[in-house]
This record gives structure tokens, sequence and C-alpha cells, in this order.
């Protein structure tokens, strides 16, 4: 057995029986013919192995980069195994503007558009082209476009009809020339007149700031979607909780922070064995060295539950929990 521990931010001791490194489609192939059971992975970021994976752990390592450019935008054609925030930096770099507000945020390019990557106001869908992926069941290359892609909140087709049926080997990036910078959101609104790189900076600051070091204090970022909640939910729960925050989704849905309830509920800071709630920021759950995926799961029940009573708001989980035959829920 191999230990994953190195190859999911929140370092669980878990295992695999073989892990393998794919840098093209004939390396991919080869390892699926080998393998009865996979899970693929990027880096780990928004995967939880809560107990020993009993098949092989393929890590994306397809990288990649190439541009074209034309009156009104830069295209980038980028591997699904170069770092997401390698990426960000490169097109600061290179004068291609539009994407610092999704600084820093871990994984790979690959699992960007799976749920759809986003913060500080922007969702990297607004710069996806068209995704490239090979089909599982025919192993012939398969192109969406944006459209197809089918992109929601923390969402797209990837985690439904086509999820578990492709490898994404290639995301297609637009960046318009005309660049204007979205400043509208949290610390980012208290700058005055913006460039990129000023976003860029302050998007890292806060971020470090804010949120705990996946390899200092193992952790998976957010473990729970902001929840969605109809109007009228919104406007009873209101009646009774005047400080609740949200933003309008539509003219009938609100969102929620997840981190707001779960702190009104006094899980910040608590710790259940050797996992903590974070204390700045309670929508992070994080490893204190030696935490088990027992106690990962007991204490995401434990919130979820408390939830469910006090606001009659269901919490799913963001993270992905993969058991010993792949994909599980709470
Ligand atoms: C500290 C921290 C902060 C974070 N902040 C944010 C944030 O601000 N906003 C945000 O949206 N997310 C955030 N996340 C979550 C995480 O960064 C994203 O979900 C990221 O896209 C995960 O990338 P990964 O390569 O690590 O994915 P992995 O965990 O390796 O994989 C995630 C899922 O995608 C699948 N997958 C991976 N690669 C491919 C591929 N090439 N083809 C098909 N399927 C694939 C996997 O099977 C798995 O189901 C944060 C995470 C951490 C640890």
């Amino acid at each position: 057995m191999l230990g994953l521990s190195s190859y999911h931010s929140f370092h669980l001791s878990s295992c695999c029986e073989s892990l393998i490194a794919f840098e093209n489609v004939e390396q991919l192939r080869a390892a699926l013919n080998n393998a009865s059971r996979y899970y693929l992975l990027g880096e780990g970021s928004n995967t939880l192995f809560v107990e020993d994976f009993a098949g092989t752990v393929l890590v994306n390592k397809i990288k990649g980069i190439s541009s074209t450019t034309t009156e009104t935008a830069v295209h980038l054609q980028v591997g699904a195994g170069e770092n997401w925030h390698k990426l960000v930096t490169y097109a600061l770099e290179n004068g291609y503007h539009g994407m610092e507000n999704l600084a820093l945020i871990p994984g790979s390019v690959g699992a960007c558009p799976i749920q759809n990557i986003g913060a500080y106001g922007i969702e990297v869908a607004d710069f996806i082209e068209s995704v490239e992926c090979i089909n599982l069941a025919t192993f012939e290359t398969q192109q969406l476009t944006h459209e197809q892609c089918q992109f929601g909140y923390r969402d797209s087709i990837f985690k439904h009809s086509l999820a578990g049926k492709v490898v994404i080997t290639q995301v297609n990036f637009k960046l318009p020339t005309n660049y204007t910078p979205v400043t509208t959101y949290g610390e980012l609104a208290a700058l005055n007149n913006p460039g990129p790189q000023d976003i860029y900076d302050e998007v890292i600051r806060v971020r470090q700031k804010k949120l705990p070091d996946p390899a200092v204090l193992g952790n998976a970022g957010s473990f729970f979607k902001n929840p969605i909640i109809g109007l009228g939910q919104y406007e009873q729960l209101l009646n009774i909780h005047p400080g609740l925050p949200a933003y309008k989704v539509d003219d009938h849905r609100m969102k929620v922070p997840a981190a707001w309830l779960i702190d009104k509920l006094g899980f910040k800071g608590k710790t259940l064995g050797e996992v903590r709630c974070h204390p700045t920021q309670p929508l992070v759950l994080t490893n204190l060295g030696n935490a088990c995926g027992e106690e990962v799961l007991q204490m995401a029940r434990q919130i979820i539950s408390s939830v469910k009573q006090r606001f009659a708001i269901e919490l799913e989980p963001e993270v992905r929990l993969i058991a010993k035959h792949g994909l599980t829920t709470l």
C-alpha cells in the first residue's frame, strides 16, 4: 500500500494500492488498462481520502501552455496538469489580464472547470472558451464549448452527466484585451483605482491572512458549499436572525454564507480529535496533525445536523470524499 498523505491537501494518512502519474494520453490509456478501480487526481486540494482506497490513483501531469493573440483577446491553451496559481501568475507576467482575483487557489488547471472555481467576484467560467477531454468509454477526444460545460455556482456538467466519464486534458481560456477589474467583492472594494498587479497582490495578502496554508495545516479549503435557499425561506430566517447575510442569486433565490451559519452555532475553533473547525474561517476544517477520516466525517456530520436543526438548511460538502471503493457521501 502507498501513502496518500502528500497527494491531498488534507494530508490524511490513508493509502492506495498503487499510484501512476501520466504525462500524456498514451500513458493514461496504459494506466487505465492495468487498473480495475481507479481515482483520477489533480493536486488533491478538493479531495479527502477518508479511508484506504482499494485501487489505483492516477495523477494528471499533462503540461504545456501556449497562446495566440487576436485584436480583441488572448487565447491560452493549457495542459490539465499545470498548476492553477502558476497559470494566473504566468498570465499576469505576460500582460494577459483578468484572472488575478483567482490567484492562490490551489489545484490543477484540469480540475478548475469541474467545480467552476471562484473567488472575489469571479468564476473561472468567465474565461473558459472550451474544455478538451478524453472520453473514457471510447478514448476519443471530445471538445466541449463553454455552453456545453453548463457552468453554475461550483458546478458544471463534469459533476453531473460527465462525472467519471471523461478525463480533462486541456483547458482553453479567452482573456479579452479590454480588461475591466472586478473589485466589488470584500477587501478589493477598498482599493483605489487598482491595476491587475494590485488585485493579484491584495488577493494573495488577504488569502494568506484568512486561510490556513495546507502545507502547514492540512485542509481542503471550504468544506461546505454556500447554500442557496428560496426567497421565502430567507425572509422567514431573517425575521428570526436579523443579521443573516445573503447574496441575491436571482429573483427567487438567495445564497447564504455557510461560514456565518456555522459560526452562529459556535463551531469556530472547536475540535473533534485531531480535526478543528478553523478559528478565523469556520468553513474550513483542518487536520491538526494526526486526524483520521472518521473524525473528519463525524465533525462534518455534526455541523450539517446542527445547521439543519437551527436553520432548516441542508449543507452540502464542497470537497470530494473518497472511501475504500471511491466517492462517498456524508
Ligand atoms: C486552502 C484552499 C483554498 C481553496 N480556495 C478555493 C476558492 O477560493 N475557490 C474555489 O473554487 N475552490 C477553492 N479551493 C478548492 C480547490 O482549490 C479547487 O477545487 C481546485 O480546483 C481543486 O484542484 P485539484 O487539482 O487539487 O483537484 P483534485 O482534488 O485533485 O480533484 C478534484 C475533483 O476533480 C477530479 N479531477 C481532477 N482532475 C481532473 C481531470 N483532469 N479530469 C477530470 N476530472 C478531474 C477529481 O477526480 C476530483 O473529483 C481551495 C482549496 C484549498 C485547499
